[in-house]
């Protein structure tokens, strides 16, 4: 069985970009069920930091599959998702957090962070703008067992489909699973991905400006109802959407 690593599009030169990000894109659809790792249930002074640092996964990684945009909100008995972990391991909790966490049992927040550490998990909220407005009907990440690479915003079948930045289309045409999709390339090695579209409006090379209209809203490919599903890629990594929106 091919494993989700396997193939990645965007270590490859821009010569065959079109190519090997359909059969990326291919890749990692079907490896949506598989979802590699294990949840890990966070104890009384468990930190972000101290999770990821005894699991061997970069901290802004755990923060962006898990939807944690603040560390400090962590509470014990929440669950996290390990990336490719194997096995469940044990935490070695903050000292200080115990002592709090036993005045706080009700409320059981880990606010004890280690500031110097945990202040990496990056936002960059202005980065993008919203593609469309709508509610996010389905989050980036882990969703019933399978991993989501976007987020789905929901909106009405022809809705404008807006640029979140600007950029160069690199991808415009259509993909199983994706239906019509385009592939938006910006600054800092940053691509935004617009799937389902009803129709595409823009063609390959095309420079774009945030706020332009690419595309329109629909159900291509293998979407229940009708919505936007959104990625923002930042070379190899996918990251998570809402870390970089308004
Ligand atoms: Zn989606």
């Amino acid at each position: 069985m091919k494993t989700c690593d396997s193939l990645n599009p965007f270590d490859i030169s821009f010569m065959k970009l079109h190519v090997v990000l359909a059969a990326v894109l291919l890749t990692v659809s079907s490896c949506m069920m598989i979802g590699k790792g294990v949840v890990h249930t966070v104890g009384s002074g468990e930190t972000l930091y101290r999770i990821a640092n005894t699991y061997g996964v970069d901290p802004q990684d755990l923060a962006e599959i898990n939807d944690v945009d603040d560390p400090r909100t962590l509470r014990a008995g929440s669950k996290l998702f390990i990336p490719d972990a194997r096995r469940v391991l044990k935490v070695n909790p903050l000292p200080q957090a115990r002592a709090v966490a036993t005045h706080e049992t009700k409320s059981k927040i880990n606010y004890v962070v280690e500031p110097e550490r945990e202040d990496r998990i990056v936002m960059d909220k202005k980065r993008f703008a919203w593609p469309v407005s709508g509610m996010v009907e389905s989050r980036f990440g882990m969703r019933s067992g399978a991993k989501h690479d976007g987020i789905d915003i929901k909106a009405p079948e022809g809705t404008p489909i807006k640029a979140a930045g600007d950029g160069k289309a690199v991808y415009v045409s259509n993909m199983r699973g994706y239906g019509n999709m385009v592939i938006l390339k910006h600054q800092d090695d940053f691509y935004t991905v617009y799937a389902h579209n009803k129709k595409n409006l823009i063609s390959d090379g095309d420079k774009v400006s945030k706020g332009d209209v690419i595309a329109s809203v629909g159900d291509t490919g293998n979407a229940e109802g009708c919505h936007l599903h959104f990625e923002v890629r930042q070379g190899k990594k996918v990251r998570n959407p809402l870390f970089f929106l308004p």
